[in-house]
């Protein structure tokens, strides 16, 4: 014979009440040989919450309880007339019934101003009686002999109301017995209630429906305890907190005891214990979907790829830390705080002591914090007025996450590859224990960082090959632009090769702005941005902070000096920020200090390899060398490939104004020329070089020779630029040609050495490794202790929308990867 065990959720409206009628059917069928099973019910979901709410409200000398009776009246009434069939007006009276004994009671509680946990226990259970006389109701209807029982005949208690402890010796022969009477009809006993011997109404803990089940099936040895609720079983994790969770097809009884006992609420811990001892296979199975495999739970699961099979976690505990010198060696401290604890009832949810024996740390539920404050102090008031322990020190608000999973017993270092996992989340793990069996780690972490917790252990566990890939880009020009375009060609290998689920989950310009944790379709986001409403910083920044488990990412591809202080911000949420953008690495040197701090506790958080020579490994380079102990003598760059371009053109025939207006009309030059001309992108570039070789160095201490400047220049309106650009072809053509005349060619240079940093247009001999550089290519050539014969010399096209873009997504990538550990 089986016992099925239904939810609030699964007998929550009369709709819910068929199907489980329905699981029950194809269980059994009357004239069988088979033994009818044992049903157990919960109240109608909501209810047990609402009779307490009622209750509360009733003691309460401001409010009123009768709303919340009327609708409970309206609820039940409305499901017996539905599920009632023939004898509806029998059950409606018997509801009619529950109701003024309800309201009596509702009524004494109020005149008394006063809900004792004895009443409570009495109320709260009515919830169950009813809906044991809603399903035989229902059954019946459907042609399944069915008995409603009351358990109070049956469970026998002690008298702690709210949570009552069986006597298993009396109500396992009482149960037997009484089932014993309906071999051929479905008996539907009321999950969550008792009594005492005296009689009196008890209860059997929150969610103590399943424990019912446990034993009515030890008592009678069923085959069989099922569990049916709203879910396909067990899931890996919490699905209100970790989406992408997953049914585990079996559990053994302990891990589900760790799962349970550490929040996961899908069955109440005491449940496994009776279902144990007796060695009868617990189901957890979903009455909306009969036909997925759910659960079992047994004495061995067989193991399966995964060192874990689950995580769960306890919210709102408070983390309580009793240290002093006077602990240090000194034998039975802990059995006397521990007993401090039991003496008070407080069960302590996690300890961790550390080896010195200097401090012991535990965790008790939110609702026990000042009981066990109290007790503590209580117990070594004398070691503390002495100074050899200090004052408790307690901390609110935390949350306990348990990895579980019989497996990792034999897998070690979890515990490191755990801290590992929170450590690239930017996550601090506030104390860690370990049970002795081996089937448990738990953490404590700030209670705000729960989620996020969660969800990056359940990823890096359960989905190691598949990683969230969130990317903000601000500024869809032309870097930016090609930039969506590369990544959206890339996304299916990205899945494929890497296992990150790239997405853009923002996209904005210096006017309009999308937002979509969803991801952007990225073959319209155009027309979508040129609708979207105006850019808002604080929206763009929670959403890409407020995405726990995923790595994310801001690219910044504008040339705004205004982006920096956001990167700070997102830097210390843990967001890395990938930029194209000079200005906030070439602005005051204090700004530049400060990003660096910012994701200097986060290595590698920042990155900005495409504003030195776009594509070209030029900073990365700068980086390994100086890792690796070398020191850079001095610098020579060909850093805009812009000017390099237009220099490359000059000749007799192309002078100054044509070669320039070329560059723009490839796409080569700022939006405004002046910008490139002026030099200051040059200058931005050497500064970013030389604060990464070491050089503290203000903007202002860079010589710049600027090839177009002044004021009048830099508020010209591009047509009159256009215009006015043929002035300076004379001055050009005669540098071009003095340089040409002794074999040289002009170049715009820029140097950095111990003296300091200079740009400037050089005419350098055919020796200069400038010389030969043609076309929009960058140079950058290291002189350092090792490459000082000949230097280092970097070269390639370092200007261009594709190639800036291609070294935009090479950083994504190592930022990417790095997050993630591989
Ligand atoms: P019932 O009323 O059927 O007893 P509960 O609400 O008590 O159902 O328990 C089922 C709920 O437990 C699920 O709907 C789910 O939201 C929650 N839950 C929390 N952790 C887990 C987990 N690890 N696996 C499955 N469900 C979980
Ligand atoms: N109805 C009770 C509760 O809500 C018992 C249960 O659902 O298991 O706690
Ligand atoms: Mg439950």
């Amino acid at each position: 014979m089986k016992i099925l065990k239904f939810g609030g959720t699964s007998v929550a409206t009369p709709e819910n009440v068929s199907r489980a009628v329905a699981v029950i059917r194809r269980t059994w069928s009357p004239g069988s040989n088979e033994r009818a099973p044992a049903v157990v019910v919960s109240a109608l979901g909501g209810v047990t919450n609402c009779l307490i709410a009622a209750a509360k409200a009733a003691a309460a000398a401001d409010e009123d309880h009768m709303p919340l009776w009327r609708e409970l009246e309206l609820r039940h009434k409305v499901a017996a007339r539905q599920l009632g069939e023939e004898d509806s007006d029998v059950l409606v009276e018997r509801i009619r019934f529950y109701f003024s004994e309800l309201r009596d009671l509702l009524h004494g509680v109020s005149l008394l101003r006063e809900c004792s946990p004895r009443t409570l226990d009495t109320l709260m259970t009515y919830g169950e009686r009813m809906s044991a006389e809603l399903v035989a109701a229902a059954l019946r209807g459907e042609g399944l002999p069915a008995v409603a029982v009351d358990t109070r005949e049956l469970i026998v208690t002690d008298a702690t109301f709210g949570r009552a402890q069986v006597d298993l010796e009396v109500s396992y022969p009482r149960i037997r017995e009484r089932l014993e009477q309906h071999r051929n009809e479905v008996a539907v006993l009321t999950g969550f209630t008792g009594a005492t011997p005296e009689g009196q109404t008890t209860s059997l803990g929150r969610g103590g429906s399943d424990y019912t089940a446990a034993l009515v099936g030890a008592a009678v040895g069923a085959e069989g305890i099922e569990l049916w609720t709203d879910v396909d079983g067990v899931l890996s994790a919490d699905p209100r907190q970790v989406p992408d969770s997953f049914p585990q097809s079996a559990l053994s009884y302990a891990e589900l005891m760790e799962l349970s006992h550490f929040g996961a609420k899908v069955v109440y811990p005491p449940t496994i214990h009776p279902a144990r001892s007796a060695g009868i296979p617990l189901w957890i199975k979903n009455t909306f979907r009969p036909e997925a495999a759910g659960t079992r739970v047994a004495e061995e699961a067989p193991p399966n790829e995964h060192p874990i099979r689950g995580i769960a976690s306890i919210h709102r505990v408070a983390v309580m830390r009793l240290e002093g010198d006077g602990m240090v060696g000194v034998p039975g401290i802990a059995m006397r705080l521990f007993g401090a604890l039991a003496r008070r009832s407080v069960s302590v949810i996690l300890i961790s002591q550390g080896s010195s024996e200097h401090s012991i740390c535990f965790a008790v539920a939110p609702e026990d914090t000042s009981t066990a404050r109290e007790a503590v102090e209580e117990e070594f008031a004398l070691e503390q007025r002495a100074g050899l322990i200090d004052t408790l020190v307690v901390e609110t608000d935390q949350s306990v996450v348990a990895a579980v999973g019989d497996q990792m017993r034999r897998q070690p270092g979890l515990a490191g590859r755990l801290f590992r996992i929170l450590g690239r989340e930017g996550i601090s793990v506030r104390v860690i224990a370990q049970g002795s069996s081996e089937r448990n780690i738990s953490l404590v972490v700030d209670g705000a960082d729960e989620t996020a917790a969660l969800r990056a252990i359940h990823g890096a566990f359960f989905h190691p090959r598949r990683t969230r890939l969130s990317i903000a880009l601000l500024g869809p020009g032309k870097v930016g632009g090609a930039f969506l375009g590369q990544l959206q060609a890339a996304i299916d290998r990205l899945r494929s090769d890497e296992g990150f689920e790239a997405r853009a989950i923002g996209i904005a310009n210096s006017r309009n702005m999308v937002l979509d944790a969803d991801g952007i379709d990225l073959s319209s986001w155009r027309d979508r941005l040129d609708r979207a409403a105006g850019f808002d910083r604080r929206a763009w920044v929670e959403t890409l902070a407020g995405a726990p488990g995923e790595i994310r990412i801001l690219v910044d591809c504008t040339a705004s000096d205004g982006t920096w202080e956001m990167y700070e911000e997102l830097l210390q949420r843990g967001v890395r920020v990938v930029a194209a953008n000079k200005r906030p690495f070439a602005g005051p040197l204090e700004r530049f200090r400060r990003l660096r701090t910012a994701a200097s506790g986060q290595r590698d958080h920042l990155f900005f390899e495409a504003t030195v020579g776009a594509g070209l490994p030029v900073l990365s380079t700068l980086h390994d060398l100086l890792l690796v102990g070398d020191r850079v003598r001095r610098i020579d760059g060909i850093l805009s490939g812009t000017i390099n371009a237009v220099l490359d053109r000059l000749s007799v025939e192309v002078p100054f104004s044509v070669a320039v207006r070329g560059a723009f009309d490839e796409g080569l030059t700022e939006p405004r020329p002046i910008d490139d001309l002026n030099g200051g992108d040059v200058m931005r570039k050497l500064c970013i070089l030389a604060r990464l070789a070491g050089h503290e160095i203000e903007p202002e201490e860079i010589r710049v020779e600027p090839l177009v400047a002044g004021e009048e220049w830099e508020s010209m309106s591009l047509e009159t630029f256009w215009r006015e650009l043929p002035r300076l072809d004379e001055e050009l053509e005669r540098r071009r040609a003095e340089a040409e005349i002794r074999g040289c060619r002009l170049r715009y240079l820029a140097e950095l050495d111990d003296r300091g940093a200079k740009v400037a247009l050089v005419a350098v001999p055919p020796e200069h490794p400038a010389h030969g550089l043609s076309g929009p290519d960058n140079l950058v050539a290291f002189t350092t202790e090792l490459y000082h014969q000949t230097p280092l010399v970097i070269r390639g096209p370092g200007a261009g929308p594709a190639v800036t873009a291609a070294g935009v997504f090479t950083n994504v990538l190592h930022g990417a990867r790095m997050q993630r550990g591989s």
